[in-house]
């Protein structure tokens, strides 16, 4: 996890954070120079400055076009906690003079960027330094965006576990543990005759066969005051503690990866967390389908029928087209339930990843649901993540014809993003606004990108906090 602090509280630092026309005091005249290099395009920072008076970062925000929605300060805040411990220092001065959304997501990008996942490290990667980020006066901005960092890298470190410590059972027990004092009801269904009853043959059908049984985990906000208009919202994760792609096995290569195949699960839950603290007029449930995907006797097999939750029959073509199985049923209940608004995020398809990149998740919705999709993509841009909306074309839903039942549970080669979208359409009521979010590419880095390191990112779950929020 992280180890800073930030606090609104003034005090004695080992260096000052200026940053290029928002420095909230006077600096030394070397380091007023080195601003205005900077300022001029002259040079590219962080600079560090060292003078009789202290030492100095100095930083400029990027003017890069696609850093929306706070991402030009989260990235700063980055830089200032990453220059800190590369100096050595164990406190740093942020004498900001910015408006409260760009402080809040420069405290967000401190604590983001500060994530490592050490919980399998020992002795000296294991113990890193306590740093103090002191933002003073910015009180209320500090909290708020501490609050937001703190649930989102919460998320991030599930999406790290491996599949050993994290399966659905050992999800629920963390999940529950992580959001006790958050005033949210927790819920569970756990186990085949548990699932059998309550209706959900789809998480039945992907987890049977797992080191731990499928769940639903449901976690419910409740407003004190609701806003008038009966709005409802539902968030829906998909949860597959690992995917081995099951019997129509995945190859070798890199399947140690798919342990992130519950980012869906791990943003949901962290935008359920941030939504406790955000404390926003609607009410909103969280709804976490989990499931680990493995091969053995007890596993489904390609070419099995089952009949979901909505009365439809599924024809299970590849085992590893299990996303958009344990989400259906789960849809159609959180339909059932009241939504009014849902939105569900799920690593569903390679497919995302070919079309859009690794930065930019899908987003797609019925031709009624136009206005909801525009809503989620401009929450997204609001918190400085990128949805961008592939098509539910009509056309393609023959793709998923089978024969033998009413649907098959992939689309062919082409279009997989969309004729998986069109699949989970499939078990959504037309009363209800849906959008269905494809977070493939960005759940996930190999590399270092923007604030975040190698691992998992929890991606849409602060997209998602906003957008009940806006609701
Ligand atoms: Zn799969």
């Amino acid at each position: 996890m992280h180890a800073c602090s930030v606090t609104a509280s003034s005090g004695k630092c080992d260096v000052t954070a200026v940053i290029v026309g928002h420095c909230a005091h006077e600096v030394p005249a070397v380091v007023e120079a080195e601003a205005a290099r900077l300022a001029t395009g002259k040079v590219s920072g962080p600079l560090t400055v060292v003078t009789e008076s202290g030492s100095y970062v100095v930083l400029k925000p990027s003017e890069d076009a696609w850093l929306v929605g706070g991402e030009a300060w989260r990235l700063l805040g980055s830089q200032i906690i990453a220059q800190t411990r590369a100096l050595g220092h164990a406190s740093v001065l942020v004498a900001i003079d910015g408006n409260k959304a760009d402080v809040t997501a420069l405290v967000e990008g401190v604590v983001l960027g500060d994530y490592q996942f050490t919980l399998c490290r020992s002795g000296k990667a294991a113990k890193r330094t306590r740093v103090t980020v002191r933002v003073p006066g910015q009180k209320k901005t500090v909290a708020t965006g501490l609050a937001t960092a703190e649930s989102q890298n919460i998320a991030r470190e599930f999406g790290d576990l491996p599949g050993n410590m994290l399966n659905p059972s050992t999800f629920i027990q963390r999940a529950r543990k992580v959001l006790t004092g958050c005033g949210l009801r927790i819920s569970v269904v756990q186990g085949i005759p548990a699932l059998r009853t309550a209706g959900f043959p789809g998480l039945i059908a992907v987890g049977q066969a797992g080191s731990a049984p499928p769940a639903l985990l449901e976690i419910s906000y409740k407003p004190k005051k609701v806003k008038k208009g009966g709005k409802k919202l539902a968030l829906v994760g998909k949860g597959i503690t690992f995917d081995t792609g099951g019997i129509s096995l995945k190859p070798g290569a890199n399947m140690g990866e798919m342990k992130v195949d519950m980012g869906g699960a791990a943003a949901v839950l962290g935008a359920i967390r941030m939504i406790a603290n955000e404390k926003p007029s609607v009410p909103v449930t969280a709804y976490i389908a989990l499931a680990e995907n493995m091969p053995s006797s007890k596993a489904q097999r390609p070419g099995d029928i089952y009949k979901a939750r909505n009365g439809k029959w599924i024809h299970v073509d590849n085992t590893d087209a299990e996303g958009r199985l344990v989400l259906s049923d789960v849809l159609t209940y959180a339909c059932e339930q009241g939504a009014t608004h849902m939105v569900d995020a799920a690593t569903l398809t390679g497919a995302c990843l070919v079309a859009l990149g690794t930065s930019i998740a899908g987003v797609m919705g019925r031709a009624g649901d136009q206005e909801w999709v525009e809503q989620v993509r401009s929450s997204g841009q609001s918190r400085g993540e990128e949805f961008w909306q592939l098509p539910l074309y009509g056309e393609y839903t023959k793709l998923l014809d089978y024969p033998h039942a009413d649907l098959n549970n992939i689309g062919g080669r082409f279009g997989g993003t969309i004729t998986a979208g069109l699949f989970l359409s499939e078990f959504v009521t037309d009363k209800v606004q849906w959008a269905h979010c494809d977070i493939a590419g960005p759940a996930m880095r190999f590399d270092g990108w923007r604030y975040y390191g190698k691992g998992s990112t929890a991606f849409a779950a602060r997209s998602f906090a906003a957008l009940a929020k806006q609701l």
